[in-house]
């Protein structure tokens, strides 16, 4: 079914109404009000955060400070691609495109399975991610969206201020989007909310796992602490940061080939292709976001729709939104300017 661009992206029920100030697309926007009271839990939420940002780089540190003494092993730098993989597919082909879209439909063990790998990249859990994700495409680059870089205004200082905010600083606003009005679907669905519930558990074994399988190859703990530096820790650095970078980058710098709805600067931003598994394709994404393929045009590398078309051949897979030309073709961009 053909998605108009200016329709929301979501399955959800209909979003809030619009804001009542309307945006010109410059300036910051409005201020959100007085911040709720924190409570015991927020404060938590707030400290884990924090935690989980600064962590890796203190880990990096510390590797670093390891190397001079022994070198890195090869089973590290083999365990880190198999996880930065598996995880990474988890969150762009299980929560972004499968559980957050809908561009497919899977069969079950395909379906929790990706959600475990999804929330073994330490992103939060599969309902939240998915929820906050539906509010970026129901509000992008405009007041209400939770991560925009656009939110201090246009002007120099106010999008050098915006990209953190939209690289990291958003994680810290204890802005929660209620799970209830943007993911009904996953929390009506018990393999899903068992999944979510899991979350803390499979936090750690994403640590564990890099630690007891470098452990078991190389024969002593030492072993085991270097697979947890960059199996683990690094690993899920790269990840996060790389993950951050569609949200901010990839709304700031790079091509827009496709219309998208007004106010929304999405990019693609051929650079990080590979490593965001074909997200950063982001500009069609913001033009069709139910489509499967994010890398629509000749030479645009998109390994998570390889995989989806692997698992659709497989059969784990069905009802696949793939683009048509014609739907491509619609999208295109006659001549727009990056600023509305
Ligand atoms: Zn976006
Ligand atoms: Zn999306």
């Amino acid at each position: 079914m053909p998605l108009s661009p200016t329709t929301s992206p979501t399955v959800t029920p209909s979003d809030p109404a619009p804001p009542p100030q309307a945006y010109d697309g410059t300036s910051p926007f409005p201020p959100d009000g007085p911040a709720p009271a924190r409570s015991g839990s927020d404060r938590l939420y707030v400290t884990v955060t924090a935690v989980i940002v600064v962590l890796p780089f203190v880990a990096i540190s510390l590797a670093g400070w390891l190397l001079w003494g022994s070198l890195i092993h090869p089973a590290d730098i083999v365990l880190a691609f198999v996880l930065y993989t598996i995880t990474g597919l988890g969150v762009t082909v299980g929560f972004h495109r499968g559980l957050t879209h809908g561009g497919y439909r899977a069969v079950r063990p395909v379906r929790i399975a990706l959600a475990v790998a999804g929330s073994m990249s330490f992103q939060g859990d599969v309902i939240g991610w998915v929820a906050t994700h539906r509010r970026h495409h129901a509000f992008t680059d405009r007041p209400g969206d939770p991560h925009s870089p656009y939110r201090y205004g246009t002007h120099l200082r106010g999008q050098l201020r915006g990209l953190l905010h939209a690289h990291v600083g958003w994680l810290f606003r204890n802005d929660r989007t209620p799970p209830e009005r943007y993911a009904p679907d996953l929390l009506a669905d018990r393999d899903i909310r068992a999944v979510a519930r899991a979350f803390p558990a499979l936090c750690v074994l994403t640590l564990a796992l890099p630690f007891a399988v470098g452990w078991l190859i190389g024969g002593t703990w030492r072993h085991g602490v270097t697979a947890l530096l960059w199996a683990g820790l690094v690993r899920i650095a790269l990840l996060h940061h790389v993950t951050w970078s569609v949200n901010s980058l990839c709304h700031m710098i790079g091509e827009r080939p496709f219309r998208t709805r007004r106010h929304d600067r999405a990019t693609n931003l051929w650079t990080l292709a590979l490593l965001s598994f074909g997200e950063s394709w982001h500009n069609l994404h913001h033009a069709d976001p139910t489509s499967a393929r994010h890398g629509v045009d000749r030479g645009q590398l998109d390994p998570s729709a390889a995989v989806i078309r692997l698992l659709e051949r497989l059969g784990w897979v069905h009802d696949v939104r793939w683009p048509t030309a014609e739907r491509v073709a619609a999208r295109r961009a006659r001549c727009q300017p990056l600023n509305p």
